[in-house]
């Protein structure tokens, strides 16, 4: 009953308040992550699960919000509302905080909307002092336990609130451990460590030039404001920043009742993903560290060991936690990252939240989970991350040269496979240079003891991640996982120095300097001097992405076509599963070695005749190329095959030519150049044509499709059109039939604007967006993103004005702007359609290949998209997502 007469406490606070600032973990659950953020929303989720969570309460991020409005000071009523929370807390557990008998500590938590590792502050044991101390003494009995609790609480508390320099408490630790000849922090004595908490208090005092707090309520109240203020450290923006994440959120604060994986040999804590994070095995991985407490596993202060050994250690914690585990998956639905301390054989749950992980995890999880019934492939077409697909198909290390290189003794060392990935690059030891580096575009590999926060900004601009020090769930570990980053992390065969920007091999004493070349695999965790060539993953090996985009193949509507000039592009393109090529730039044919002398004679030719006769030795080579083209997207014909395998044949047999040049961007280019001399037109006509009719001679049947670049008025059309015609007539009286089709891309603002006018002389539209975009813009691209673009996206710094003025979201020749150049696309796609109802409307920018463009096509009711061979998987999934989200949203 006492109970509930507290809680009517807790509602009497908030009666008197403007709002409920607090929730006992008891209130929440996971669908509140806004308001108690992702630690929050976990803790009171597993709490109302049934598991075994320390008792505690989330103070909101609105809280967070209010007090920064404020002017930094907390909301009216919090305070009242989190002691009264604290007083259930203390009924909960039966302690009493700042009371020498059974003193109640707490930690204090800090917990955003999204999660972002090491990135705020956490303080522990928080309600220790003098007296309290004593009490913990007389209940457990142990006096290290007790002192040591003390000594971290004033360490961390320092750190975090007081803002004091750590390595002083460091350096006084060492010196401890020294002095007594140990190694680990676990083994310094009782009384050492009584010695230690007067030095440390001592440090603190001096750093900040106060008395440290003894009241338990000031140190609350000093902790809550700092994880509040941690909010916009600079590390916090700088990782929001990088991850798009809005700086508005806010972060929660939790407070939670202690438990003490510090005491003694059946106590521990560690962290563990219920799938392999790095390869998506359906196994617990994770790291524990017995008799030690929290951040001990992630500082990488000692070498953890692996989760599994919690097996022969405790057994049936190992097996509680595995069922935990199992159910949080199913609850869930997903890869829980989860963390976890014993407390003297019992086990607590202290964190879940969906895991991070690398490319090749993210979509075999997906897929295993189709698999086992957890989900439907709907969801995990929606889930699946479009930016992992990309990254499963980037480069890797070429094996033979791995070899070789072992061979040349280039293998320094091997360490801890944290995320996968090929890097190489220059050496680099500190986060500075690498951020000097990297951003003047010099590829880096940034190396370090272990890293911390304070090394994320050289992180984010380094190719890829070494650490001597730490393990799989290491800081460096699991940043870079979270980045994409390849990463080494707990190679030990390597001793940095930092201090002389170097790395010593500890078998043979190789030296690694600074600006050296290093190639790190993050697949197997080695490490080599110099540089390893990378080459191109085996799509066809990857099982789990194809059997994705498979399943993502059902549900998209908009078809996926590839950009391709050359007869490889077109290979890459039907490998990754292009139903066609969308664009072909003839002039990109022109520029290939042998045949520049060809073209430049053309460009200077004086007469017709002298230009006559340098087209004339241009068309071989054109029919050639197209020929290799064409050949490419029929191959799968000739193979024979089932029936799947013959729809997706007929649909390959698309190809399209089209011509544009290289003149200044407003100049001769386009159809312009092909009006001014249409023996050039009627030279490429012909490569296409007859390049056609050969392979149809040999049973090929296709469909060039081709397509007039930079119209801008009805009559370029007609006149080119015109002059195809007359090639096509000449070409069929001479033998075979070619069948194809003619159109244009609509990429001025004109012939958006007349699109009804221009659609009956075409078959088809295909946008060229990069285009639009410069001529919607009246931005020169190359300029453009040279001299301000750029700022315009990043914000321009104005005087008088705090933070960054934004001139535009995004950058549009990535990203489609759907507001201007959007709005040209969609008119146009409807007064086209309206005039020919059989036009076939595609996209062959870049934007073909961005997930939240293609969206938009999709909405706007494109055909299909044509992107670079490399984002046609992308393209596939995209567009599967817009069209299983945007019918949701009809609904
Ligand atoms: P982060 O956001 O960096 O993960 P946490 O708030 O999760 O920070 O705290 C870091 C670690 O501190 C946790 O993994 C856990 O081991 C330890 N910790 C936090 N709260 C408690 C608690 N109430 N009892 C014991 N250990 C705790
Ligand atoms: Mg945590």
């Amino acid at each position: 009953m006492t109970q509930q007469i507290t809680h009517s406490e807790l509602d009497a606070a908030v009666k008197k308040s403007p709002r409920k600032w607090v929730y006992l973990f008891s209130e929440g659950n996971a669908t509140m992550r806004e308001l108690l953020g992702g630690k929050g929303a976990g803790v009171a989720e597993m709490t109302n699960a049934g598991l075994p969570v320390p008792p505690g309460f989330t103070i909101t991020t609105e809280a967070c919000n209010a007090y920064y409005d404020a002017g930094k000071h907390f909301p009216e009523g919090m305070w009242d509302q989190a002691l009264a929370a604290l007083k259930i807390v203390e009924q909960q557990t039966g302690k009493h905080f700042g009371q020498k008998d059974n003193p109640l500590l707490v930690s204090v938590r800090s917990g955003a909307k999204f999660s972002m590792p090491g990135m705020m502050d956490t303080v522990l044991n928080l309600g220790i002092n003098d007296e309290t101390v004593q009490g913990l003494v007389a209940l457990t009995g142990d006096e290290r336990f007790a002192y040591d609790a003390y000594r971290r609480f004033i360490q961390m508390f320092s750190k975090i609130v007081l803002d004091t320099d750590p390595k002083d408490f460091e350096h006084v630790l060492d010196q401890y451990k020294e002095r007594a000849g140990v190694k680990s922090d676990a083994e310094i004595s009782a009384a050492d460590l009584k010695k230690l908490v007067v030095e440390f208090k001592q440090i603190a005092e001096r750093q900040s030039g106060e008395p440290f707090p003894t009241d338990v309520y000031q140190q609350l109240q000093k902790a809550i404001e700092a994880v509040f203020s941690s909010w916009n450290n600079k590390r916090a923006i700088d990782y929001r920043n990088f991850n798009k994440i809005s700086h508005s959120l806010g972060t929660a604060v939790n407070v939670q009742s202690m438990v003490f994986g510090n005491m003694g040999e059946d106590s521990g804590t560690g962290v563990a993903f219920t799938r392999d994070p790095g390869t998506g095995e359906k196994q617990l991985y994770g790291e524990y560290l017995l008799n030690a407490q929290g951040e001990d596993v992630v500082a990488g202060i000692r070498t953890p060991s692996k989760i599994s050994r919690l097996q022969d250690d405790l057994p049936h914690v190992y097996q509680q936690f595995q069922e935990i585990a199992h159910r949080l998956e199913q609850h869930y639905r997903d890869m829980q990252d989860l963390e976890f301390t014993v407390e003297k054989g019992r086990l607590y749950m202290l964190q879940t939240r969906s895991g991070k992980r690398s490319a090749q995890a993210g979509i075999k999880v997906l897929v295993d989970m189709v698999n086992e019934g957890l989900i439907s492939e709907q969801e995990a077409v929606k889930r699946a991350d479009t930016t992992q697909v990309y990254q499963l198909l980037l480069p890797r290390f070429d094996e033979a040269k791995k070899k070789q290189a072992e061979k040349e003794g280039r293998l320094l060392a091997k360490g801890l496979n944290a995320s996968p990935g090929a890097a190489t690059g220059k050496a680099v030891f500190d986060a500075d240079r690498a951020e000097e580096l990297g951003k003047a575009g010099t590829p880096v590999v940034l190396i370090r003891p272990e890293t911390s926060p304070d090394d994320v900004h050289g992180m984010l601009v380094a190719k890829g991640i070494l650490t001597a020090r730490g393990g799989a769930t290491s800081h460096a570990a699991v940043v870079a996982r979270g980045l994409g980053l390849p990463c080494v992390a707990g190679c030990e065969g390597i001793r940095v120095n930092e201090a002389e920007h170097l790395f010593r091999v500890v078998d043979s004493d190789f030296v690694l300097r600074e600006g050296d070349d290093i190639s790190i695999d993050g697949a197997t965790g080695e490490v080599f001097a110099g540089i390893i060539e990378t080459v191109d993953p085996d799509f066809e090996k990857e099982v789990e992405l194809k059997q994705l985009l498979n399943w993502a193949d059902q549900y998209r509507r908009l078809g996926v076509w590839a950009n391709a000039d050359y007869p490889r592009d077109a290979r890459r393109a039907v490998t990754f599963g292009a139903q066609g090529i969308g664009l072909c730039r003839t002039e990109h044919m022109f520029m290939e070695q042998e045949r520049l002398p060809i073209v430049q004679k053309m460009i200077l030719a004086k007469t017709q005749q002298e230009r006559q006769a340098a087209l004339d030795q241009l068309l071989p080579f054109q029919r050639e190329d197209f020929k290799g083209i064409f050949v490419e997207v029929t191959r799968l014909e000739t193979q024979g095959g089932h029936e799947q395998e013959l729809k997706e044949k007929r649909e390959m047999l698309e190809a399209v030519g089209s011509m544009r040049e290289m003149n200044p961007m407003l100049g001769l280019r386009g159809c312009r150049l092909g009006l001014l001399f249409p023996e050039i037109n009627v030279m490429q006509t012909r490569a296409i044509l007859e390049a056609a009719r050969e392979l149809a001679r040999e049973g090929k049947k296709l469909q060039p499709k081709i397509m007039i670049p930079l119209v801008g008025h009805v009559n370029e059309l007609k006149e080119v059109r015109r002059q195809l015609e007359a090639v096509a007539k000449e070409i069929t009286a001479e033998g075979v039939a070619v069948d194809y089709k003619f159109g244009t891309m609509i990429e001025l603002p004109r012939a958006a604007l007349t699109a009804g006018e221009i659609s009956p002389v075409a078959d088809f539209f295909s946008f060229g967006t990069n285009d639009l975009t410069q001529t919607t813009f009246g931005f020169s691209r190359d300029d453009a993103e040279g001299k301000f673009l750029l700022k315009y996206v990043d914000g321009l710094t104005e005087p008088g004005i705090e933070g960054k003025v934004k001139i535009l979201p995004v950058n549009p020749f990535q990203t489609l702007d759907r507001d201007g150049v959007g709005q040209l696309v969609r008119m146009a796609a409807e007064n086209g359609r309206k005039a020919n109802a059989h036009l076939e409307l595609g996209i062959c920018g870049e934007h073909g290949g961005d997930p939240d463009s293609i969206e938009f096509f999709h909405m706007v009711g494109l055909d299909y998209v044509s992107c670079s061979p490399f984002r046609v998987p992308v393209a596939r999934l995209a567009a599967a997502q817009a069209a299983l989200t945007t019918s949701e949203r009809d609904k």
